[in-house]
């Protein structure tokens, strides 16, 4: 028996194997919340380096011609996803294979580096944990299958959007925009909502946030939320369809408001301390994805009393 046929007929293989891999995938989605924001930063850095040379230049000499003044790229150690290897913020200990297995690890060292004995972040098995719980389940509900891989695809995206988010107040276009454009293929094959549904929701999950954000900024002269939160509801609009928007705005304004009305009251949290909306949304869309249909069923039903 070949390995697809085995996990499509033992269910459990199936829930059993998209544990591990949740487990080893959010292990990597660290680095991802870690890295991503700093590969950003350079970025940006880079540019704006390049922009004040070039002003700089351009300055001192008019007749320069515009080949000679881009200059040599400043030599730079490589920085992304892969390179360097990880290592420990504070001492530089290279962190082993046996040292990086996804919770194990966390607990055999104690939560403790084993080179100078600082603090390992309890987010680090955290994540790992919720990326692993999260898959295994959406293999038991959708089974084996095309939805069941997009389901851990969605989960792993909205897994690292929610931790960026609330680290920097950024969603960065590298998850959100090809996000969205996943949602449109896999439901090219419509494995969540028919193309039509998609493509609308992609398209009305930006224009609800951003006509929000405008009339938010006329009305209070305040930005509430950022271009992300709209590329993010559009993504969400194009994996799940237009039919689910109502819910995932409802969802996350829920649970947004117990959140941020518990932070105010219980931690002080100042009032005009922007709390991210990315994380919420992203809770909305993980719950449409796994019960959207019979919420929404349920609330048509409750809407057509007789
Ligand atoms: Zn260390």
């Amino acid at each position: 028996m070949s390995l697809p046929e085995l996990l499509q007929t033992i269910p459990a293989e199936f829930v059993g194997a998209c544990l591990k891999l949740g487990l080893m995938v959010g292990s990597f989605l660290n680095v991802v919340i870690h890295r991503l924001p700093k590969m950003m930063e350079l970025g940006w850095q880079q540019q704006c380096a390049e922009l004040s040379q070039s002003d700089a230049q351009s300055d001192v000499d008019h007749s320069q011609s515009p080949a000679s003044a881009e200059g040599e790229p400043a030599p730079h150690t490589p920085y992304n996803l892969i390179v360097p290897r990880s290592a420990c913020p504070h001492c530089n200990h290279a962190i082993s294979a046996w040292e990086n297995i996804p919770i194990v690890s966390y607990l055999l060292l104690r939560g403790k580096c084993k080179g100078c004995g600082a603090a390992i972040s309890p987010r680090y098995p955290i994540i790992e944990a919720i990326s692993g719980i999260l898959c295994a389940y959406a293999a038991w509900h959708f089974g084996f299958g095309l939805a069941a891989v997009g389901a851990l695809l969605l989960i792993w995206a909205l897994l690292a959007l929610t931790a960026i988010d609330f680290d920097t107040q950024l969603l960065p276009d590298d998850i959100t925009l090809p996000l969205l454009w996943a949602g449109l293929l896999l439901n090219l094959f419509g494995v969540f909502t028919n193309l039509p549904s998609a493509v609308l929701g992609a398209v009305i999950g930006y224009l609800a946030l951003w006509s929000v954000y405008w009339l938010f900024k006329f009305t209070t002269g305040k930005e509430g939320m950022g271009y992300g939160d709209f590329k993010l509801l559009a993504a969400l609009g194009a994996w799940l369809g237009w039919q689910m928007l109502p819910l995932i705005i409802l969802l996350s304004s829920l649970v947004g408001a117990v959140i941020g009305i518990t932070l105010i009251v219980a931690l002080k949290h100042g009032r005009n301390i922007p709390i991210p909306f990315g994380p919420y949304l992203a809770g909305g869309g993980l719950i449409a994805l796994f019960w959207g249909q019979t919420l929404t069923q349920g609330y048509l039903q409750l809407l057509s009393v007789p």
